[in-house]
């Protein structure tokens, strides 16, 4: 099992490992910064070190519950090689402001969540929601939420807390997963949003850029699509 450095520190731009096993496309480590895509976040892209050579990190991604880093190139590695890791800084914060993004969303519009996704410049989350909700709206509340410098914290409950309060999960579709007795929340501004989630976000929301547009898209009577565009 790859220890997972990401989930309580997503500041990590660079650490050490051991590659652990080789696969035909990529290879897993003893542990890792680069966060494998899941709930809608991107795997993370960037470069291994080993001696004088750089190998590109072309994604990262669970392939049967393991982290595999999808490299350029495999042909000179084996099995308990050190490498250094070093994730692509730049794109991964811009996702996470992105993501931190989607949760500020999620306290604007109470709707169940039916899907979502994430890239370095744009988010998305569905809603089931009958009516549009109103653009200038959200793009207004979003921009408030980012300027009172709240902080985005992780804690964890028991999943026996989940079953009691199901209302946490804003996603129709996806469930936390189980299976650890401890589920990951994430809370911003002691309850602004408060849900269970896996992914990296940043630590304040003073770090969010400004949300530049928001669009409304109808995706079917009861799906209602918002687009937050920080370009
Ligand atoms: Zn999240």
């Amino acid at each position: 099992m790859t220890s997972e450095l990401f989930r309580n520190d997503s500041y990590l731009k660079s650490c050490n490992s051991k590659i652990i096993k080789i696969e035909d496309d990529g290879i897993i480590l003893d542990q890792t910064i680069f966060y494998p895509e899941a709930g809608g976040q991107p795997g993370d892209k960037g470069k291994i070190i080993i001696g004088n050579e750089q190998i590109d990190v072309l994604d990262t991604r669970y392939v049967n519950n393991e982290i595999i880093h999808v490299l350029e190139n495999i042909s000179n590695l084996s099995v308990d090689d050190e490498i250094e890791c070093k994730i692509d800084w730049e794109r991964r914060f811009n996702i996470m402001q992105v993501h931190t993004t989607l949760h500020l969303l999620c306290s604007l519009i109470s709707a169940p969540v039916t899907g979502g996704q994430i890239n370095e410049n744009k988010g998305r989350l569905d809603f089931d929601l009958e009516s549009k909700p109103n653009k200038e709206e959200i793009l207004e509340g979003l921009n408030n939420l980012i300027k009172q410098n709240y902080e985005v914290s992780i804690s964890s409950i028991s999943e026996t807390e989940l079953d009691e309060k199901p209302d946490l999960v804003r996603t129709m579709a996806v469930q936390p997963p189980r299976g650890k007795g401890e589920i990951r929340m994430i809370d911003i501004g002691k309850g602004v949003d408060y849900q269970p989630c896996g992914g990296t976000h940043v630590n304040n929301t003073s770090e969010i850029r400004e949300v530049k547009k928001i669009k409304v898209e109808n995706k079917g009577r009861m799906n209602k699509r918002v687009i937050v565009d920080f370009l």
